[in-house]
């Protein structure tokens, strides 16, 4: 014969009860998610290299429309077969300005070598009119290591060397974020992030409030343009788009 008690404990009642429970603790804890977390916006990637959905396409080989000389003239570079190319008589400015941002950059030094050091291949991707990211024929050319592609020009080398040879197109993928004054008038670095050909070259290195050298753009700001360098060699540049972040 069952006793009361233990027929009490083994009813269906008693056995639905830590099922309901458990639901109970899981509802509980996914509720902060559901309440909090919003639902990331969709960026549909785009081909191989970008750009994503919500990029801003500064050059897509074709039109030169988002870039001007300093004086604010249309560019002089060349344009060719889905690139650009450094000429004489100065570099570009993105006529949109940008202070936070990721950056895709494709870049190409002479095929045929002519210098050495910092005369082969030399160009410059600078940040806001300011912080340059050096371009250069880093392929078996010996160079400071402050100048070599990849470096944030004079203030930090790259972690390695990734470089192509001369002629082959090469990427550049940047995070930065800008230098900003503070509350209390003391400046915060800035950081910078940069992938050379897929490696990790610039691992968040401090971005100074001082641009470095030869940047045609002076003093802290919260938005510049994006510049190419012009330093006398044709290199050629490709696929160009910014998310400001
Ligand atoms: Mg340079």
């Amino acid at each position: 014969m069952k006793s009361p008690i233990l027929s009490l404990r083994c009813g269906p009642r008693f056995q639905r009860r830590p099922v309901l429970v458990v639901g109970l603790l899981v509802l509980l804890a996914s509720l902060p998610l559901v309440s909090v977390l919003a639902e990331p916006p969709t960026v549909n990637p785009g081909p191989v290299g970008g750009p994503p959905s919500d990029a801003i396409v500064l050059f897509d080989g074709e039109s030169l429309s988002e870039w001007r000389r300093e004086n604010g003239a249309s560019p002089h570079w060349k344009l060719g077969q889905g690139f650009m190319e450094v000429a004489p008589g100065g570099g570009l400015f993105s006529k949109r300005e940008f202070g936070d941002c990721q950056l895709r950059v494709e870049w190409a030094t002479p095929a045929a070598v002519s210098g050495e050091s910092q005369g082969r291949g030399n160009s410059g991707v600078y940040l806001m009119g300011r912080y340059e990211v050096q371009v250069l024929d880093s392929w078996r050319n010996q160079t400071p290591p402050l100048g070599q592609a990849g470096a944030l020009y004079g203030v930090s080398a790259p972690l390695v060397n990734a470089s192509r040879p001369p002629g082959e197109w090469q990427t550049f993928d940047i995070i930065f974020r800008a230098p900003r004054r503070l509350a209390d008038g003391k400046v915060q670095p800035g950081s910078l992030t940069v992938l050379h050909n897929g490696v990790l070259i610039q691992d968040h290195v401090p971005v100074p409030e001082t641009p470095t050298t030869a940047a045609p753009l002076q003093g802290l700001a919260e938005r510049g343009p994006i510049f190419l360098q012009d330093h006398g060699n044709p290199v050629r540049y490709r696929n160009i788009w910014i998310r400001p972040l």
